[in-house]
């Protein structure tokens, strides 16, 4: 027995009948050998840390532009909290971690330069609409390894792309990571305001905190600790009715003050700005997109390569593109 078959055989023993199993993977596109060490769900995550997408969430944006305070979250770090707070959940529950792990590794792969702003910009432009979760799996099935796509097992693709939007996933391990996305981002994206100044503590809707808790940690673990309690031998993940309702006068709280406030209209004008010149720049000169783009473009059209190089970049790239193409450089002396 190879280590990979014990893992596999563990997973069988030990999780929870609602749990995935490697073993029992609706599997790959293109069936490829077996990995001796790990299971398939292992090995996904791994393809995923690898890929170039990965790395580029470094530089795409949370909620805060460009910080420069080196202590914000980018999407990168927010992707390592959903993963964290995710496989907790799924742990307790004795569901699939390293599946659990490989959805939220990729949940925001396809997500844009300047975070909803430029995910808006993109809707508004293709004539079918944007949605940075499908954009994330196209990412994995089409986009990344030179166009061959990662070929990930149909859980965590189907995890990915249902983490947000009106289809929930097939798997209670994508549902640990939908509801992880939500808990990692109101509570960091609350610290990040403190710790921005956009909001001061004692402007906090008390009656939220009173059932969420007063620290970071607290709310934290406090929602954690909710959905494991109510989702023992449910069907779905559940939290309580009191714990849920304070959840969403957060959430509430969260988009009147900081993610729709007025002190960020101008930096989203601009954000705006800076997509649709590159997109229109691109539709129109096409063949100056990299060539895996330009490819793209010759198979399913110019609009859809456009949207994918642009959706591809990173803050800087986008703002340095948007520079080179429309803001003179000046005179310098040789
Ligand atoms: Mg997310």
């Amino acid at each position: 027995m190879t280590i990979r078959e014990a893992f596999e055989q563990e997973e069988l023993t030990r999780l929870s009948p609602r749990a995935a199993k490697a073993v029992l993977s609706r599997g790959r596109v293109r069936p490829v050998e077996k990995c001796p060490l790990r299971t398939d769900f292992q090995r996904d995550r791994d393809r995923i840390i690898h890929c170039k997408a990965f790395r580029r969430l470094k530089y795409k944006t949370q909620v805060f532009l460009a910080p420069e305070g080196d202590h914000y979250r980018t999407r990168l770090t927010h992707t390592l909290e959903v993963s964290q707070i995710a496989r907790t959940i799924a742990r307790c529950l004795r569901l699939n971690e390293d599946l659990t792990e490989a959805i939220a590794l990729g949940h925001d792969l396809g997500h844009t330069p300047f975070g909803h702003i430029g995910e808006r910009s993109l809707d508004e432009t293709m004539p079918e609409g944007f949605h940075h979760n499908e954009q994330s799996r196209r990412v994995v099935e089409v986009l990344e390894n030179d166009g061959a796509g990662l070929n990930l097992t149909w859980e965590v693709r189907d995890g990915i792309a249902c983490h947000s939007g009106a289809q929930f996933p097939a798997t209670l391990e994508g549902e640990c990571v939908r509801r992880a996305d939500r808990i990692a981002y109101l509570n960091h994206d609350l610290d990040d305001a403190l710790r921005g100044g956009v909001l001061r503590e004692f402007e906090l809707p008390v009656d939220c905190l009173k059932v969420l808790g007063n620290s970071h940690g607290e709310r934290i673990n406090n929602m954690i600790a909710d959905i494991v309690a109510n989702s023992q031998d449910t069907e779905h993940l559940v939290m309580s009715p009191l714990m849920q309702s304070a959840m969403d006068g957060l959430r509430d709280f969260m988009f009147e003050r900081v993610y729709r406030d007025e002190w960020r209209k101008a930096e989203e004008n601009r954000c705006d700005y800076v997509m649709k010149a590159l997109f229109s720049y691109y539709n129109a000169h096409p063949g100056e997109m990299p060539e895996e783009f330009v490819l793209i473009g010759y198979r399913e059209g110019t609009a859809q390569a456009v949207c994918d190089f642009l959706s591809c970049m990173t803050d800087r790239y986008a703002t340095r593109q948007f520079q080179k193409l429309f803001v003179p450089s000046g005179f310098s002396q040789f």
